[in-house]
């Protein structure tokens, strides 16, 4: 293996690096995120190759929608075309993860407001376990393994430890998983639960959580493999590839999401720049993330606050004054959308510098946006947990203030699958106050009755 990566503090006047051999969920000198850098300069002749592997022939390493793109990710230093050489260094559930592409919903076209032909959704749902997180853990696995960890751990809102637990038991490492009491969906509660990994319920909320194991990291050294791991998003951007690839890398005017702990957002403005830096792409699509209302810090900062990337020199005392007014106050994080639950994202300004680079944009929806929005979804024989509606709901607004354009080419992901919180879903329905409740017809026992009601 020849590693040509590094860790490197993203703030531009720090830039210090670290070897990838460690995990470093912080600057040492600044305090400030890592991201992982290449040296080399990919040859935009392998989207043929990447097209080419769609044909897997029983490749695992080529049927995973992941590592289809190891050039792309290469932080292990494997040899991307030595089978034997990078499948024992590269971490994959069977190739099954990040198998998708971005598909047409045309009812969710028509209630958004957009042209069916130029829009698109990408179901992350269909993952292994459910959510996007499987693009990730795939990666941060194999930092792992490269690094010989027996036991990892993370906070969550149930579908990082659901994603993590799964690559766990694959791999055969232990899993911690930390949560806020009652603050999960009873779906992704079951899988974590299931797929073996131990679960800490912590008496307070997702951002506690988050603290302690950031606690467990710099204090005891544990593995994290929350989006604070920079290895994690590595494996997220080929959500992006995968939309581009299936484009025909022509890039879309926007890319639309939720925003929670802004892992996402962060790994896709990394993966549209590092390609427009490499030359594969001509122009940087714009990316309007989507926050909760109930848990909107990135809209506030960004919006309100007027923080801004501003070539990493981020005004630090406006966002600790935020935060301390928030505590000042015992604001808690408020929204149906557990998964977006988050009121101290802990990728704000890896999240601030996509929005510099993609001239991006953020938005807020309410519960109320978001649970019509995925019913919508649903109603077009898919499907979604209610934070990736958030994308839909963004759209829809978006669309109807004029600053998405009908005809602009615009991309959406959703998250998670609808399996995951089933609660959520059966309460919208049994209210036929809801705009797309479809509430069960309760009958007498005989065939009169039944023909009355049809
Ligand atoms: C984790 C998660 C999010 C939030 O993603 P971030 O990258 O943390 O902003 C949104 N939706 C679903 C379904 C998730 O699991
Ligand atoms: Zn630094």
């Amino acid at each position: 293996m020849t590693v040509k990566a590094v860790q490197q503090c993203i703030i531009p006047s720090c830039g210090r690096t670290y070897d990838v051999y460690t995990l470093k969920t912080a600057c040492e000198k600044c305090g400030n995120l890592v991201d992982v850098r290449y040296d080399d300069r990919p040859n935009p002749t392998l989207k043929e190759v990447f097209d080419e592997r769609r044909n897997h022939r029983g490749n695992i390493f080529n049927e995973s929608g992941v590592w289809r793109f190891r050039e792309l990710i290469n932080f292990p230093g494997v040899d991307c075309n030595d089978f034997d050489a990078y499948s024992n260094v590269l971490v994959s559930l069977d190739g099954a993860e990040g198998r998708t592409k971005p598909f047409h919903l045309t009812r969710v076209a028509e209630y958004v407001g957009m042209r069916s032909e130029n829009f698109w959704l990408q179901f992350e749902g269909s993952n292994p376990t459910g959510s996007f997180k499987d693009n990730g853990m795939a990666t941060a696995f194999t930092h792992a393994k490269m690094l010989g960890v027996k036991r990892i751990t993370c906070a969550s809102t149930g579908n990082t430890s659901s994603s993590a637990a799964a690559f766990a038991a694959n791999e055969g490492i232990e899993a911690i998983v930390f949560m806020g009491e009652g603050k999960i969906a009873r779906g992704k509660l079951a899988q974590t639960l299931d797929y073996g990994a131990r679960v800490v319920q912590i008496r307070g909320y997702f951002d506690d959580a988050m603290n302690r194991v950031k606690e467990l990291v710099t204090k005891k050294g544990f593995y994290a493999v929350n989006s604070l791991n920079a290895f994690r998003l590595e494996g997220q951007k080929t959500m992006i590839y995968r939309v581009l690839a299936y484009l025909k890398w022509r890039v879309p005017d926007w890319i639309v999401f939720p925003g929670g702990n802004l892992g996402n957002t962060s790994a896709f403005g990394k993966a549209f720049k590092e390609l427009y830096d490499w030359g594969w792409i001509k122009r940087m699509p714009r990316v309007a993330v989507v926050n909760a209302e109930g848990a909107n810090t990135l809209y506030r900062l960004f919006n309100e606050l007027g923080v801004k990337w501003n070539g990493g020199r981020v005004d630090d005392d406006v966002i600790d004054e935020y935060y301390t007014d928030l505590e000042r106050r015992r604001w808690k994080a408020e929204t149906k959308a557990s998964a977006i639950e988050i009121l101290k994202p802990v990728n704000l300004k890896k999240a601030l510098r996509t929005l510099e680079y993609t001239d991006g944009i953020v938005v807020q929806v309410s519960d109320e946006e978001m649970l019509d929005a995925r019913a919508i979804v649903g109603r077009n024989g898919f499907g979604c947990e209610l934070a990736s509606a958030a994308t839909v709901a963004g759209i829809k607004k978006l669309v109807s203030e004029e600053r998405i354009r009908a005809d602009e080419t615009t991309v959406g992901i959703l998250t998670g699958h609808m399996l995951k919180d089933m609660d959520t879903i059966i309460q919208y329905h049994l209210d036929p106050r809801n705009t797309f409740s479809n509430t069960p017809l309760v009958v007498a026992n005989d065939l009169q009755s039944i023909l009355a009601i049809l």
